[in-house]
């Protein structure tokens, strides 16, 4: 008689719920550890993984969370096709934990931080974070909501009206919950952590927001779960916003000015030239896309600039939408969704304050 396979134990605690997870965040206190918090929507990619490590590097204790928040999504958009992969997002986080365990093998203590490791996954239901009041995604929907205007209604809020105060209530739960000392945020999503810096400081919230560099493909595409839809034809052409975003980066930089629409023209000529070299290829070969906003804003507060300033620096940043593929060819990599779906496309750059 052959041995039962063994029951498949994960390296870290799945919770569903609030109470067994607020048990093991005070044991956590208690034995003088620190929690590093990482909210995601899973389908998680070496963005994601890479602010866990950093969460690990700066705590003891990291908690990942994973819940696809139905109240960011607007009414029109992709909630129900939104990528959940759950298996391969385990997966990767056990692949994670056994990176973390060797490094904590080969660590010397004695001059760095200990090494932490995931020790948590929530992934509630959303009747967990909603309780009372199912999750709207009407603007005038009833809930109990977190508003942080008016740096949600620019840039991102100004196409999607209740996303950032979704994000905002969600981001509010997910720190009562969890109690993090920390809570990492990536620089992808700059408008997400302008946002969630101002409700950490309007509300009191005793949980200190981290940043970690946006991670990018190798061509520079920033990488991101929606990008499975791109196929390969979109795909190429969507890296239009980096490039166009680091041609007014460079100008600049250049130390050639500081005027916006001197930075922007930059931009935007990039954004043409790619535009007219599209449309002059046929409907099987093109990818067609519409710029939705370039920015260059404020910091703190997002507010556009006409001169930067560059003792404070600037945030230039932008969104791009790509159009379905008109018509495709047989055989071709059109992505998940066979070229149909729409895909937006955001990324930033940050100028920092110079000395
Ligand atoms: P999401 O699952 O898309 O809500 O993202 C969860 C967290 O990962 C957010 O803080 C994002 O800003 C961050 N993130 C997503 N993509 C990237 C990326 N390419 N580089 C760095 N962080 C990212």
């Amino acid at each position: 008689m052959t041995a039962p396979a063994p029951i498949q134990k994960h390296t870290f605690q799945v919770f569903r719920d609030v109470p067994p997870l607020r048990a093991l965040r005070r044991e956590i206190l208690l034995a003088n550890r620190t929690v590093g918090l990482v909210p995601t929507m899973g389908a998680l990619h070496e963005g994601h993984l890479a602010l866990i490590r950093q969460a690990a590097a700066e705590n003891t204790d990291v908690i990942v969370s994973i819940f696809v928040n139905p109240t960011q999504f607007g009414v029109n958009e992709d909630l129900a096709s939104y990528p959940r992969t759950w298996d391969s997002d385990v997966a990767k986080l056990e692949a994670l934990n056994a990176e973390l365990g060797q490094a904590t093998t080969n660590q010397d203590t004695t001059t760095s931080p200990p090494q932490g490791r995931i020790t948590a996954i929530l992934a509630p239901t959303a009747q967990v974070m909603y309780p009372t009041v199912p999750p709207s995604s009407e603007i005038d929907g009833d809930g109990s909501f977190v508003t942080i205007t008016p740096i949600a209604r620019r840039l991102e809020g100004a196409s999607r009206p209740v996303f950032f105060r979704g994000v905002a209530t969600v981001c509010m739960k997910l720190f009562n919950i969890v109690g993090a000392e920390r809570a990492y945020f990536g620089q992808k999503d700059i408008q997400q952590t302008v946002v969630i810096r101002r409700m950490v400081k309007d509300f009191h919230v005793d949980t200190e927001i981290k940043i970690g560099a946006t991670v990018r493909e190798a061509d520079g595409l920033a990488m991101s779960s929606r990008n499975v839809y791109l196929g390969a034809r979109r795909r190429a052409v969507g890296l239009v916003l980096y490039r166009a975003l680091k041609a007014a980066e460079e100008r600049y930089a250049a130390g050639r000015t500081v005027q916006r629409r001197a930075i922007l023209d930059a931009a935007e000529a990039v954004t043409q030239q790619v535009r007219a070299e599209q449309e002059a290829l046929a409907p099987t070969q093109r990818a067609r896309f519409e710029v939705d906003y370039i920015s260059l804003a404020d910091p703190d507060t997002l507010e556009e600039l006409e001169v930067v300033d560059p003792a404070k620096g600037a945030i230039l940043s932008g969104a791009i939408k790509m159009a379905p593929l008109e018509e495709t060819v047989p055989g071709e990599d059109c992505g998940l969704g066979e070229g149909k779906v729409p895909v937006r496309l955001i990324d930033n750059l940050i100028f920092a304050p110079r000395a």
